[in-house]
């Protein structure tokens, strides 16, 4: 049984999944782990997708990887994809929203065009990350919350901390 909680970070690209929780993880002493930097540090992908400019997760390998940490608890995970997780990993799933316009100024400024950013924000239209998340975990531990603005952070970084702060097995 861990002694403290592991909370996923999940929502589609630009959303604030990294920036929120770095800063949640300086809120509270969880240990931040951006997946996409572990694939590619740790080197636990299949090769490079020229298509979607990304590299191809190798899921089990990430799986490997993280099991021993996330069953020692205390770990915000930060990705923008949620199922292949084992559902007992997470105590808490928090999937960040954003409203389109503000998105698509975000995922411009990144450098994204064409399909690439249209993609993306059809994944935030359709709430893609948010059924991923309900699919694959009790709808009780999901929550999703709106990170429009810097406002929106701060209180959604409040609001977890306050959760990690009570949280008890
Ligand atoms: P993700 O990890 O989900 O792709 P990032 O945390 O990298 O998103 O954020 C993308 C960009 O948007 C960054 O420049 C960040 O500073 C900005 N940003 C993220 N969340 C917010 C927010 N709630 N309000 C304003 N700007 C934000
Ligand atoms: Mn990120």
């Amino acid at each position: 049984m861990r002694s403290k909680p592991n909370i996923l970070v999940t929502g589609t690209p630009g959303t604030g999944k990294t920036t929120t929780s770095a800063a949640l993880a300086e809120a509270t002493n969880l240990r931040h782990i951006n997946i996409g930097d572990l694939v590619r540090d740790k080197k636990l992908h299949d090769g490079w997708d020229d298509e979607l400019e990304c590299y191809v997760i190798n899921e089990d390998l990430v799986c490997d990887e993280l099991e021993e940490i996330m069953e020692g608890g205390g770990n915000i995970v930060d990705h923008h994809g949620c199922d292949f997780f084992p559902e007992r990993w997470f105590d808490r799933v928090v999937v960040l929203q954003t409203e389109n316009s503000i998105l698509f100024d975000r995922l411009s400024k990144r450098g994204y065009t064409g399909a690439k950013l249209t993609n993306n924000i059809e994944c935030e239209i359709f709430q893609v990350l948010l059924e991923e998340a309900k699919d694959s975990y009790k709808e009780e531990i999901v929550v999703a919350m709106k990170s429009d603005s810097v406002d929106d952070m701060n209180s959604n970084v409040a609001t977890i901390s306050e959760w990690v702060r009570s949280w008890r097995v």
